[in-house]
């Protein structure tokens, strides 16, 4: 080799070592680049480096051309190399010449190897690395998955890049019932659709990825939430190209804005905050989306006391029944009770608000009333042994009871236990919102009604209350909410409505019990329309079981 040629291959080594160490620089056309030239320096007509997934795709000739250079000059091989990497793909890569061409000095030949096996070795380095890659921040289907969400977060802390930015979690509203309705295949079209609407929104401006089945996380410029937002209140995506098939996906959201100035020791913050966000919008009813705050957080940390403590309170006798009356507006006299929950702590009391929603999160609220029907049995138990006045008491049954098949059974053990007579008893059902609930609504209400246990719809005209309820539930007690009793700021459509809401009802056979009465002016008007039981703070609070027995004994509340 002549002087030039060797510095001009000196040089060509330096810049291909130099390339291949360069490794978050690295550039590909660069990289091809020095080939070519190492290929015109040799005088090489031709060189192809191909690259095999497995052995398998090397035997069926399928795999990927990553370099190939040709001046058209000939075919006559002067080099070949083929190794299997340690994950089994497969690089192989041939050098020719012209076929009249005078064949390379040893030298020559032997620089050339060194530098092909060094081009090799690096190729099969580098695609271990995207391999590794591509395992550890993508999914099975492709898309960046939850460690690709954590290296991103941590790169825009460590390039101060929080400010001004939102995270946000999501999961697909009802997929699984989109999955049965158009089908599994066509689900994972549409869902593949749907993130890339996403990610055409995000644009350079963040990332978004996948983090378990159908859900999602996604960073973003806050200037990007309001159209994100706008695809998860409902966006529609074709599933079917040929028949232009359509469905409308949407999205519970968990939104995170980072305050100014925010940064985070652990990525773990944001997706804590974002995804226990996002489990509450999916909780809520009617919420699509939900913003974080901290009065949730701290929330959320008592709804975790809660759940941990609540099987310890039950077995300690932490819990106990409170007795609001329910009284006969005309003459005064109590004539039931409802049974409502208290949680003494500490002689701290705890309303229901704070642990009764915790517990209808599972079936710890089951337990929960049948413990509650215990503790009244027990009570009325007493009243009858002692010689007292008894009236019927109801126990609260929350929705959660429906999907017990045994239900009836378990109430009666206890009932029975206690030997009580059935008309003491009476069970509070709120009103429920699906077709299945409402089938097994009807069931259980026909249960309680054949052992002669009075059964009551409670909250009635709160939320969705639907005239079906009444009409096809045989319900003996209408309890009508708060919010359905006439104030003096709510008069007009409210009085219109109880008055014809009671006449129907009444009218039906059911009897009739205004809940939440506070004024003598709301007990006018109950008188007017016939509805004759109220129960309230305009007589009493729920009362410790002390004072409600003493009043059980022949007191009688004064009425306007
Ligand atoms: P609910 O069954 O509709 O009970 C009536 C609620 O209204 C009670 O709240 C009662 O204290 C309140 N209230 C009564 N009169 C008035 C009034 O004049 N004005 C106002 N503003 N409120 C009045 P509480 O005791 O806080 O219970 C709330 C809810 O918690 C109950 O609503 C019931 O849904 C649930 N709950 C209570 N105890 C139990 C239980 O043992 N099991 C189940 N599943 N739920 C329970
Ligand atoms: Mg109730
Ligand atoms: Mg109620």
């Amino acid at each position: 080799m002549d002087d030039k040629r060797t510095a001009k291959y000196q040089d060509l080594l330096k810049r291909m070592v130099g390339s291949m160490t360069e490794f978050d620089k690295f550039s590909r056309e660069k990289f091809v680049g020095i080939l070519f030239e190492i290929c015109e320096l040799f005088n090489l007509s031709k060189g192809v480096t191909e690259f095999y997934e497995s052995l398998s795709a090397e035997k069926e000739g399928k795999g990927e051309i990553l370099i190939d250079y040709d001046n058209g000059k000939g075919e006559k091989p002067v080099l070949s190399h083929r190794i299997v990497t340690p994950t089994m793909t497969v690089i192989k890569s041939t050098l020719y010449m012209a076929d009249d061409a005078e064949p390379l000095p040893e030298d020559e030949k032997h620089d050339l190897d060194l530098m092909l096996r060094s081009m090799m070795s690096f190729i099969s380095r580098n695609r271990l690395e995207k391999l590794v890659e591509k395992l550890a921040y993508y999914d099975e289907f492709g898309y960046p998955n939850l460690n690709f969400f954590i290296k991103h977060l941590e790169l825009m802390k460590e390039n101060k890049e929080l400010d001004g930015n939102t995270a946000i979690q999501f999961n697909m509203r009802q997929f699984s019932l989109i999955n049965k309705d158009i089908g599994r295949d066509a689900g994972d079209i549409a869902l593949r659709r749907y993130y890339e609407a996403f990610k055409s929104v995000i644009g350079d401006k963040g990332i978004i990825c996948r983090v378990g089945g159908d859900n999602f996380a996604a960073v973003f410029k806050n200037d990007v939430l309001k159209k994100a937002l706008q695809l998860a209140e409902g966006y529609p995506v074709v599933y079917d190209d040929e028949n232009e098939k359509r469905v409308l996906l949407s999205a519970c959201v968990g939104v995170f804005v980072f305050p100014d100035g925010y940064v985070f020791d652990r990525p773990g913050e944001v997706i804590g905050r974002i995804f226990s966000t996002a489990q509450d919008a999916r909780l809520e009813m009617n919420g699509t989306i939900v913003y974080y705050s901290e009065q949730i957080s701290a929330n959320k940390e008592k709804y975790m006391h809660v759940r941990r403590f609540f099987k310890d309170a039950l077995a300690n006798g932490e819990f106990q029944a409170f007795y609001q009356p329910k009284v006969n507006i005309v003459t005064g006299e109590i004539v039931g009770a409802e049974a409502l929950c208290r949680w003494m702590l500490d002689n701290k009391m705890i309303a229901p608000v704070d642990f009764i929603p915790v517990l209808e999160q599972n079936t710890d609220i089951c337990s929960l009333d049948l413990y509650m029907l215990d503790l009244v049995c027990r009570d009325i138990r007493r009243w009858l042994d002692e010689g007292r006045k008894v009236v019927r008491v109801s126990v609260n049954l929350s929705r959660k009871n429906l999907i017990d098949p045994d239900l009836i059974e378990h109430l009666l053990i206890i009932v029975d236990r206690y030997k009580i007579p059935h008309r003491y008893i009476e069970f509070e059902l709120t009103e429920t919102t699906t077709d299945v609930e409402f089938t097994d609504l009807k069931r259980i209400v026909n249960g309680i009604r054949e052992n002669d246990i009075c059964i009551t719809v409670d909250d009635f005209g709160v939320g969705y209350s639907s005239l079906n309820l009444i009409r096809e539930i045989p319900w003996d007690v209408l309890k009508l909410d708060k919010c359905f009793i006439p104030t003096e700021d709510n008069y007009g459509v409210t009085e219109l409505m109880f008055r014809y809401v009671v006449g129907m009802a009444k009218a039906m056979g059911l009897e009739c019990v205004a809940e939440g009465v506070e004024t003598a002016e709301q007990i006018e008007i109950l008188r007017e329309n016939e509805c004759l039981i109220a129960q309230g703070y305009y007589f009493d609070k729920p009362l410790p079981i002390s004072e409600f027995e003493k009043k059980l004994e022949g007191y009688r509340y004064a009425c306007p």
